[in-house]
């Protein structure tokens, strides 16, 4: 175990079976990880989806935990959060799922493993990552020194709009 507390951000993602119900869901679940303490979550946000475009919309929000578990156990944690909402692992990538969560950013740690690549790649060229994010984090900078904003004055594909506070699920599911 790691002995003080390391800055991490998650990011979620679901569209199925009532994503914005899934992405509550996960939201509680974040706040029971060990050695953890969730600390910040950003807006709800719509995207469309990267990749196969014959599935729906996603919801997707950006969470800052900070925790004291080595980056291998937080993504073990993050992963069983996955199986308990029903995720199923198919061969397709980027294919429709109930719950995708992300390990972003560990503090200002590079991981090169076979199970985990920190900072999550790609993550500088979503903007469903980098809008809440910066809700979380507007001053950041990534471990390469490269900042947050820089990322975010890059014109990026897909739509993103911030989802009502009230809106239900019926219009996402
Ligand atoms: P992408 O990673 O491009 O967003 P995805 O989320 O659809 O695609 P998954 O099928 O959820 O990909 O994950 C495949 C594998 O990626 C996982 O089994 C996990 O071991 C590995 N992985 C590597 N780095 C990370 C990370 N930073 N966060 C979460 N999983 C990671
Ligand atoms: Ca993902
Ligand atoms: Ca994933």
């Amino acid at each position: 175990m790691a002995h003080t507390f390391v800055r991490a951000y998650i990011g979620l993602g679901s569209n199925l079976d009532h994503p914005v119900g899934q992405l509550r869901r996960a939201i509680e679940a974040l706040g029971t990880i060990p050695e953890s303490r969730l600390t910040a979550v950003s807006r709800l946000y719509r995207s469309s989806p990267m990749g196969p475009a014959e599935q729906p919309d996603y919801v997707n929000a950006v969470a800052m935990l900070d925790t004291r578990l080595e980056p291998l156990a937080l993504l073990d944690a993050l992963q069983a959060i996955e199986q308990q909402q029903g995720r199923v692992r198919e061969g397709k990538r980027w294919g429709p799922r109930t719950l995708d969560l992300d390990l972003l950013l560990y503090g200002i740690e590079v991981i090169a493993h076979p199970r985990l690549t920190v900072p999550h790649p790609g993550m500088k060229q979503r903007n469903f990552v980098l809008h809440p994010l910066a809700e979380l984090a507007p001053e950041l900078h990534f471990p390469d020194g490269s900042s947050l904003q820089d990322a975010l004055r890059e014109t990026l594909p897909g739509r993103l709009e911030v989802l009502d506070r009230d809106e239900d699920d019926s219009a996402t599911s």
